[in-house]
Formats: C-alpha cells, structure tokens, sequence
C-alpha cells in the first residue's frame, strides 16, 4: 500500500523478500554530501578524492584534506574513500612526470602513480586517520586500479601502517576479476568499477562516443566478469561503484550476481531502491541468468526485464 511504497521510497535497501543491499552515493567531496542526504543514501560508496587535488599546483596539505574528509565522515555511518586516482588521464599540476604517457589509461595512473609518489598516499592517509578519529563512522579505504594481489597486499599493509585498518581494492581491472579469490585473500573488500572494467575488458576508451556500444555494461562479458568478482570475495563484502549500479534493472541483476552493495550519483537512489524494494532475491538472481545466458547486451537487458515484471 501507501505507507510501504513510502518505506521503499526512503529505507535502507532491500529487496521484496528483506535481503539487505545497502544503497550508498558516489561523491566527490563535502559539497555533494546533501544530494547524497537528501536521496536517502545510507552511507557514502565512493569518495572520489581527486577534487581535492586537481587545478592546483602544490599539494594539499593535511588539515585541508582532513577538513574535507572529516565533513563527509560526520555526515554518514559508512563511508570508502577512494586513494588518489590521477595519471597522464587527470594530470596533477604539482606531479610533473604525469602528463607525457602516449597511452593514459594503461599509464601510471591510480595506485600505480601513487606507488611512485608515496608521500601522497602517505598524507592522504593520515589525513584520513585522523579525519574519523572519535568519530562514529566506519570509514573503509580503498585503492584504484589494482591490478594483481601484490599490490593488494601491498595497500593494505600501507594502510596497516598508517593505522587504517579496513583496506579495499577496487574491482577494474580484469585480470583482478580473473584472480579476485587471490586479491581477497589480501583485502577486506572489493568495490566493482564497471566504467573502467568495460574499458579494458572491450578495450574501449571510455571517452569515445563512437565505442559506446562497448561500454553498455548490458555486455555479457562484463556480467561475467562481475560474477566472477563477487564469487572470488568468498564472502567479504563486494559492491558495484560505476555508472551500472545506478540503472533499476542493472541493480537487480547486479543483486543477483552477488554484489552486496550498490553506489551510485545521488539522484539514481529512488529508482534503484524501489526496484530492489519490488523483486525478491530469487527474481534477481533469475534476472542474473537470463542476462549471462544472452549472447548480446540488448538480448541481456530484454531477458533480463522479462524477469523482472514491473519495472518501466
Ligand atoms: C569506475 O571505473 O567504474 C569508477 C567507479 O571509477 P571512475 O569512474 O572514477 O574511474
Ligand atoms: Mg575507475
């Protein structure tokens, strides 16, 4: 009735048969945390920290950065950062070796750049410790573009180091999909970029209109790869951070793969939490199959709907 589509339309996540998925916001800094409020996001899943660094041309210092990420901890009971993700891609003005790469996207960007400069990761992460210490919230800290289980190791002993003690990896690159059980063996959780997974599952530059058909992340193969990702967790937690978390029918079936948390741009929560709010676990798990037994994205999404009945 009335009173459950207003509980679906502003509760904590969860399908029509109560499983849990916690439905959290993609932000870039303390500006965008009243979007995040306002749509009912029940903690932050990304902070893309990159805000903070980009147009400048010396570093910020570490009460800048803990400000900032003290104002986004204070207003949520979850929240993953993301370390620095910059490169050739997203050149930072005070890192002169960024800017030169032929290639950017398979360059020095995210860990890869900050295991060159580690002073960076050094200050983001006592900036970081300091920013949630006395504080309620769980803060989760993860790092992009790790590509095999040494540099997931690697982080989280960084991090260890540095006092913070839930270190994550994010999911987007495939031969980490490929190898997930052995990067989980080194984490305490996954987060699945779909945006970047596309882009080097197709080899599809992401910024390229004319590849789009490449970067629907409807492609089996993509599913594939996120299956696998959430099968190699072993039961740690593995959340979707791209653009595909924020598409009602994609929530669904990412549910249904096994994917246990969804983030997202703010405005994207409602229709997503309803979705899940009208399916039970086993539809989208359904939902799941009939996308992976297709032989293309549109076939995906069709079989995918049909198993799905309601959503528009
Ligand atoms: C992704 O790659 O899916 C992701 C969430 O990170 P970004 O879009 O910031 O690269
Ligand atoms: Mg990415």
């Amino acid at each position: 009735g009335a009173r459950s589509a207003a509980l679906a339309a502003t509760g904590p996540g969860r399908t029509a048969d109560g499983h849990a998925v916690p439905l959290l916001a993609n932000v870039g800094g303390p500006q965008d945390v009243a979007a995040a409020l306002e749509h009912g996001a029940e903690g932050v899943g990304l902070f893309r920290t990159e805000f903070l660094f980009l147009d400048r041309t010396t570093p910020p210092g570490e009460d800048e950065q803990e400000a900032a990420y003290r104002a986004v901890l204070e207003a949520f009971p979850y929240v993953v950062v993301r370390t620095l993700d910059a490169g050739a891609d997203k050149p930072l003005g005070f890192l002169p070796a960024t800017g030169e790469e032929p290639n950017p996207a398979l360059g020095e960007r995210g860990l890869r750049m900050l295991r060159r400069h580690p002073e960076v990761l050094a200050g983001q992460l006592a900036a970081l410790a300091r920013a949630a210490r006395g504080l309620p919230a769980e803060l989760l800290v993860m790092a992009p573009m790790v590509a095999d289980a040494a540099e997931a190791r690697e982080f989280t002993e960084t991090c260890r180091t540095a006092g913070i003690t839930r270190a994550g990896v994010m999911i987007e690159i495939p031969a980490a999909a490929l190898r997930a059980r052995d990067l989980a063996a080194e984490t305490a959780f996954f987060s699945i970029g779909t945006n970047d997974l596309a882009q080097y599952a197709f080899a599809a530059d992401r910024q390229l209109g004319a590849l789009s058909r490449l970067q629907d992340p409807w492609q089996p193969a993509l599913l594939d790869l996120v299956a696998l990702t959430a099968e190699g967790a072993g039961g740690k937690p593995c959340g979707v951070c791209g653009e595909a978390a924020g598409d009602p029918a994609l929530a669904c079936v990412l549910t249904g793969l096994g994917v246990t948390s969804l983030s997202m741009s703010p405005p994207a929560l409602p229709a997503v939490r309803a979705a899940l709010a009208a399916h039970t676990l086993d539809q989208c798990r359904h939902a799941a199959t009939a996308a992976r037994t297709a032989r293309d994205a549109s076939t995906a999404r069709r079989a995918a709907r049909e198993a799905l009945p309601g959503l528009t």
